[in-house]
């Protein structure tokens, strides 16, 4: 059947399509309902500019397709003129049957052919997502009459380690793909065709929430879907998988609602009864035998850190953390004032080793380490070892004395009905102690990495990056006075008996 074609589907809103025709439906007919994309989301796209610049000198001698016009009819023309140039082309675009392509590079081969690069910033092939991608690119190239050779995904070599200027040829990995590619274009013009049919209905299709939700992206439409539940909502029950779904088809929405006879694992089934019973959870022996584990002076230690996927510094491979900043809180004796130590990197030079000789001079030679999740900070410390092997008998002694205050949590030794299935220092804390974040400017640790870098290595006047670094302190302050707020409110929790 020949339809009305509505709009071009470029390959970004094919995916959406893939994923939720709901999305789709908004994205033609009421994109102002759809939220701009967060920082966090902003950034992972400035990297991936970042990125597919860099892929561009893996064929170097090319021409970027009409810079800076977003224009499709424009871009499809100056790309026509480009063609016969010959020369490895960045950006060019190609429509046909609905779809309209922009190919992050085109080089040319034998018998006036191309192969066709799609470039990720990811450190693998993910069949589901980047495939079709290149298949509906290679449906729209060949149907406007461009030979392809080859197909290849163009992804980070997970194995990279930066000495000196990034060889473009070292830091990615081709991945041939030609063969699982032709498997799908087949497919192609049907899939366009019923998009294009939801694009052009008068209402958006009644799609009930589900796992596509967040797969392979968080939708951005995702607030609005799933606004319906309540808080206490089924799908806050810990490591609850397909089970939420289950119970929502059965029409139950809260937690405190599942059937007692529904099989809970002992963890869900704690979250129910403190929903039930209106006050937590809090198991007295379990905590008790945990705080007998802390030996003065305890020592509460948080990290913060930079990855980014074009590594920043030597010894450094894509997306490695890199620590910038600490925050330390010296409880001396039981019952003494925390004292605060800090460090925050000066200036865009590696922070490791500073980093680390600051650490080792600060914190106590004895006693506990109390961290929330240890094994994100010793695994940081572990790779600035591999950097600073002269700092391996100090980290071999030090990690015998770390206590990771998650564990209680994340074993659901004590949990209070407001954490919501979380056992995250941003979930405990406020329930807890009443504490939190709310009053910073800084709030979570992705933040603190962005503007840490932005500050950093832009262009920022002098009193906003000094401003910017005392929100920094705050912020990693916060973190380890909160987990000292912990242990004393734990403390007196098991001190006290139950009412
Ligand atoms: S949140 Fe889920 S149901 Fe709603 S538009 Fe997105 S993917 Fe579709």
């Amino acid at each position: 059947m020949n339809r009305a074609r509505h709009s071009s589907l470029s390959k970004s809103t094919f995916l959406m399509g893939r994923q939720c025709s709901k999305l789709l439906w908004f994205r033609y007919n009421a994109k102002d309902q759809i939220p701009a994309p967060d920082e966090a989301k902003q950034a992972v796209f400035d990297q991936g500019t970042e990125v597919g610049e860099l892929a561009q000198q893996l064929f170097p001698g090319g021409m970027v397709v009409a810079p800076g016009i977003i224009n499709p009819q424009e871009v499809i023309a100056q790309t026509q003129a480009a063609i016969s140039k010959r020369v490895p082309l960045y950006e060019a675009a190609f429509s046909y049957n609905g779809g309209y392509a922009r190919a992050d590079i085109l080089v040319p081969v034998a018998d006036d052919a191309w192969d066709l690069v799609e470039v990720k910033s990811t450190t693998s092939l993910k069949e589901d997502v980047h495939l079709p991608d290149i298949a509906f690119q290679a449906f729209v190239l060949t149907g406007a009459g461009i030979k392809l050779r080859k197909c290849f995904l163009a992804h980070i070599n997970n194995e990279f380690v930066r000495h000196g200027p990034i060889k473009p040829n070292k830091f990615f990995t081709l991945a041939d793909v030609t063969q699982s590619v032709s498997a799908m274009t087949g497919d192609i013009a049907d899939q366009i065709d019923a998009m294009q049919h939801v694009i052009g209905a008068k209402s958006h299709p009644d799609i009930q929430i589900g796992p596509h939700c967040d797969s392979p992206y968080t939708c951005a439409l995702h607030d609005r879907c799933w606004s319906f539940l309540p808080e206490a909502s089924v799908f806050t029950l810990y490591r609850g998988g397909q089970k939420g779904f289950n119970l929502l088809q059965r029409g139950i929405q809260k937690l405190a609602d599942i059937p007692a006879d529904e099989p809970l694992t002992d963890i869900q089934a704690i979250q129910r009864s403190v929903l039930i019973a209106g006050k937590p959870h809090i198991d007295r022996p379990a905590l008790t035998a945990f705080l007998s584990q802390l030996e003065y002076p305890v020592s509460y230690l948080d990290f913060e850190t930079i990855g980014t996927a074009i590594p920043l510094f030597d010894n450094s491979g894509p997306y490695r953390q890199i620590p910038f900043q600490y925050s330390l809180h010296i409880v001396r004796q039981p019952d003494a004032a925390p004292e605060h130590h800090s460090f925050l990197a000066v200036g865009p030079a590696d922070p490791r080793p500073e980093f680390m000789r600051h650490l080792r001079e600060t914190l106590p030679s004895t006693g506990s380490v109390v961290t929330y999740n240890a094994s994100f900070e010793t695994s940081r410390l572990d790779e600035c070892c591999e950097l600073l092997p002269e700092y391996q008998p100090w980290l071999k002694k030090l990690k015998t004395r770390i206590v990771d205050l998650l564990l209680p949590f994340r074993g659901f030794r004590y949990y209070h009905p407001d954490q919501h299935g979380s056992a995250s220092m941003k979930a405990v804390l406020p329930a807890l102690t009443g504490g939190g974040y709310d009053k910073l400017t800084i709030q979570e640790g992705g933040t603190a990495s962005r503007e840490f870098l932005r500050v950093t290595f832009g262009e920022v006047p002098e009193a906003e990056r000094q401003q910017v670094r005392r929100d920094l302190e705050a912020y990693c302050a916060l973190d380890t006075l909160g987990m000292v707020q912990i242990v004393e409110r734990l403390k007196e929790l098991t001190a006290t008996q139950p009412a």
